[in-house]
Formats: structure tokens, C-alpha cells, sequence
């Protein structure tokens, strides 16, 4: 929060994206509709989960593709190393893929040898700086031109005060020869589409395409959650997704992938994979109160509208997803114990909820995520006896009274010595960044009381 530069570059990003995409979203007929639309279609892949992902294996392996399913991240990882050893994969080139960072899979690729080059512009300058995305979207929106122009100088030897054009050259240069040398090509999946078997990617760059396409091998990792019912459904989910991610009626590279090269094709991979990732997701879709955070299309949109993210950045959830999504999703999968301190960070103001094409409720989800720690034991001693403390002054008049009194008086005799913000201050850790509000001279009651006598 402290990092003006940072917090500067973030805010002209997401205005000027929450620009954009009230501009599109104003070129739809009736968006409410289309939002009630593609929560249907949502509802109806994840209600029927089980058929719709053995429908696309079977559609998939009829046309030659090799599907996998991942229990966790550790298998997922094995399948993949597998079949980098039967290839003798040395080079690994990617796509943007959020699944890829869930699973961590560019360590465990280096960790056995094999290099592996990010090809998302985005992705590749995060890469050179050894930072996670920051972002599920806009991996380096925390990064003005010039931090990237000093990224490249740094670690490609390019000369400082280069344009933009200049520095998306240079990253140019580099990919192309990355993909030509590559080996194989790992893709995530913005969708999996069951009637048909084939995955959709859609981008920006062409880098997913050249990804898939180059390289002997493609494997491509989605979350189970991927799949949607029909190939006709892209034609809502493509726009909506492309509106609310970065405010685009259509994003530039919209593929279909349906196996890997076919006798009668002149290109493609020898061979394709995909991986299907649970990693926690069948436990989200256990509960059905939480279900529907597996609607979510990781638009980013709640990311771009969260006072928090806006405020702390990505980098503090400390997780592979950011901002609301992550914050309801993280606790499912890694665990609600050690991840319950990701519901707090709201204010449930539901401006996330708000923007979300799929109508998720996020910030419900937050509260119930709350609620499910409390259950499950997860608050400390001194939380749970701090808010029976509050509870019991909030529901006596006389006890609300004296504490106001007292605190009154501690605030002055603090202010009075000094210690508001000292290392004497017990809220030290709340007031050495920040000014306590002062509290008002007197009550309403007492002001009613002196001014116009008797009871308010
Ligand atoms: S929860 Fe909704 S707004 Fe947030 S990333 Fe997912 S689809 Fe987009």
C-alpha cells in the first residue's frame, strides 16, 4: 500500500480498462440478458460435470488426443514430466496459463533440466523479473513502461528509452526463436468444449497459437471446471469473456484446437495432450452453497473493481489467484485454515459481484467462508474472546455507554502522552500506518441530554 509508483500504475490500469469496457458493454443489446445467459450455461456444465467432461474425453481421444485427469498438482506435474522424458524434451515454450502457475509447473520443469520460455508478453516480462503474475489477466499491470524498459536493459542488454514498439520487438525476436527451438508447447484452456473435444484458447498475441502449433508436442492443462456444453456456446462465452477481461468486443486470436495433425493437415503437432485438473475443485463442487465459484471464466473482472486489490496489489494474496475469485476459491483448495485471512480482505462493498458476467456472489461467499472458519475452530482464543467482548457491549446500553466513555478518555490521555503510534500503543500494529479516528467529544445522547434535556 505504501508503494505510490506501484499503487499509481495500478489505478491508471484498471481506469483505464473500467473505461473500455463500460464503452463495449454499451454496444450490447441487453447485457443483464446475456449475463443471465451464460450463468445458465455455467450452472448447466458444472450441475452436470461428471457427463459433460467424459463426453469431451471421448470426443477428444476419437480424434487422437491424449487425455489425462490430475487428482492434485503433484500428478498433474508427473503426467507432464512423463511426457517430456519420452520426448526428450529439452526446451518447453508456454502460454498464458494460470492453471501452469496453480501447479507450479515452470519449477518442476527446471528442477528436471528442461527450459521453460513464457511466450504471453505479460507472462515473459514477469518471467525476467522471477515474479508471479500479478494478475490472472494483466500479469505486470503493476509495471509502468519505463520499469519494463529497465526490465529488458537489465536482462536482455537492450539500451534504456526504448518505445513500446521497440521493447514488444525485442520480446519478438527472442519468442520466435523460442518457439522454432522448442520442443514442446504447454497452453492452458479457456474452454473445453464436450459436444466436440476440442479446446478453445483465446488471446491476444498469437502466442498461444504458435505454442500449440510449432512444437512437436502440445500438452494443454485445464481445470475440470473448463468444460461447457456446446461448440455454439463460444458464441456467448467468447464476447462476454473478451468484454469483461479487457473490455474487447472480441480478443484478437479466438482457436479451436481438435487434435493433434491430422494425415490430410499440412501443420500441427505430432501428438496433443490434455491434462485435467481437480486440485481441490471437486471439493468446491461438493458443497453446494460454494458451487458456483466453479462458474467462474477468470475474466479478472472482480479483480479490477476490488478496493482491496486495487489498494494491496496481487502480490499480497500470496496465492496463484488474486482479488475476490481467489480469496473465496484459495481456502477450498489449500485449505480454510491457513487461507481464512483471504475472506477478511473485503470490505463487501460487492462491486465484485457486481461485474461479474457469470453473477457470481462473491462477496457472500466471503462471508460464508468467514462463517465456515468460526465452525470449523479456526479463530484464535483471543479473536473469539475479543468478539464476545464486542458482542456483549453492543447489546447493552448501559456497557455501550461506559466503553464509549472510557474510550473517549484512553483516546486523549494517549494523544495527551504521545503513545497513539509509539511502541507503548497496543494497536500499534493498526496505528503506526494509519490515524486512529478520533471519537467524537460526546455521545448523541449526551449532546440531546445538554442541549435539549431529557432522554433523545
Ligand atoms: S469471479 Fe466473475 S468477475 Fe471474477 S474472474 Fe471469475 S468470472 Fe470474472
Amino acid at each position: 500500500m505504501a508503494d505510490g509508483h506501484e499503487r499509481a500504475a495500478v489505478s491508471k490500469a484498471t481506469a483505464t480498462y473500467a473505461a473500455k469496457v463500460e464503452e463495449t458493454k454499451a454496444a450490447f443489446l441487453d447485457w443483464p440478458s446475456g449475463r443471465g445467459l451464460l450463468r445458465s450455461r455455467k450452472w448447466e456444465a458444472i450441475e452436470h460435470l461428471d457427463r459433460f467432461l467424459e463426453q469431451f474425453e471421448r470426443h477428444a481421444e476419437a480424434r487422437g488426443t491424449r487425455v489425462h485427469w490430475a487428482a492434485d498438482a503433484a500428478e498433474a506435474r508427473a503426467i507432464i514430466l512423463e511426457i517430456c522424458r519420452r520426448h526428450e524434451v529439452r526446451r518447453v515454450v508456454k502460454s498464458k496459463s494460470m492453471v501452469t502457475e496453480e501447479i507450479h509447473l515452470n519449477a518442476a520443469l527446471e528442477r528436471h533440466g528442461i527450459q521453460a520460455v513464457e511466450t504471453d508478453l505479460g507472462e515473459y516480462i514477469a518471467q525476467l523479473r522471477g515474479e508471479p503474475p500479478y494478475h490472472i489477466v494483466t500479469p505486470v499491470m503493476h509495471l509502468t513502461k519505463e520499469d519494463i524498459d529497465g526490465v529488458f536493459h537489465k536482462t536482455l542488454g537492450t539500451p534504456l528509452g526504448a518505445t513500446a514498439e521497440g521493447l514488444a520487438g525485442t520480446a519478438r525476436r527472442v519468442l520466435r526463436e523460442a518457439y522454432l527451438t522448442a520442443d514442446l508447447g504447454v497452453t492452458g484452456a479457456n474452454f473445453l468444449v464436450a459436444d466436440t473435444g476440442m479446446i478453445s484458447i483465446t488471446e491476444n498475441e498469437g502466442n498461444g497459437r504458435l505454442t500449440s502449433a510449432l512444437p512437436r508436442v502440445h500438452v494443454a492443462v485445464a481445470g475440470i471446471e473448463k468444460v461447457i456444453p456446446r461448440l455454439e456456446d463460444l458464441a456467448l462465452f467468447l464476447p462476454m469473456l473478451a468484454v469483461s477481461g479487457t473490455g474487447q468486443p472480441l480478443t484478437g486470436y479466438n482457436t479451436l484446437l481438435g487434435g493433434p495433425r491430422q494425415p490430410s493437415e499440412p501443420d500441427g503437432p505430432e501428438e496433443m495432450h490434455v491434462v485435467l485438473l481437480d486440485n481441490g475443485r471437486t471439493r468446491l463442487l461438493a458443497e453446494a452453497e460454494t458451487r458456483e465459484a466453479l462458474h467462474c471464466i477468470r475474466c479478472g473482472a472482480c479483480l479490477n473493481a476490488c478496493p482491496i486489490f486495487k489498494s494491496v496489489g496481487g502480490f499480497s494474496y500470496g496465492t496463484t489467484y488474486q482479488g475476490p475469485i481467489g480469496s473465496v476459491i484459495t481456502p477450498h483448495f489449500r485449505g480454510l485454515h491457513e487461507w481464512k485471512h483471504l475472506s477478511y480482505a473485503s470490505s463487501l462493498c460487492g462491486a465484485c459481484s457486481d461485474v461479474c458476467p457469470v453473477h457470481i456472489d462473491l462477496h457472500h461467499h466471503l462471508l460464508r467462508n468467514r462463517r465456515d472458519a468460526v465452525a470449523a475452530g479456526s479463530a484464535s482464543a483471543f479473536e473469539w474472546i475479543a468478539f464476545r467482548v464486542w458482542a456483549g457491549i453492543m447489546r447493552s446500553p448501559a456497557a455501550y455507554r461506559f466503553s464509549a466513555r472510557a474510550g473517549r478518555v484512553a483516546q486523549r490521555f494517549s494523544r495527551m502522552l504521545g503513545i497513539e503510534g509509539s511502541l507503548l500503543d497496543p494497536a500499534r500494529a493498526w496505528t503506526a500506518r494509519r490515524a486512529a479516528p478520533t471519537l467524537a467529544p460526546e455521545s448523541f445522547r449526551d449532546w440531546w441530554k445538554r442541549t435539549r434535556g431529557g432522554r433523545p
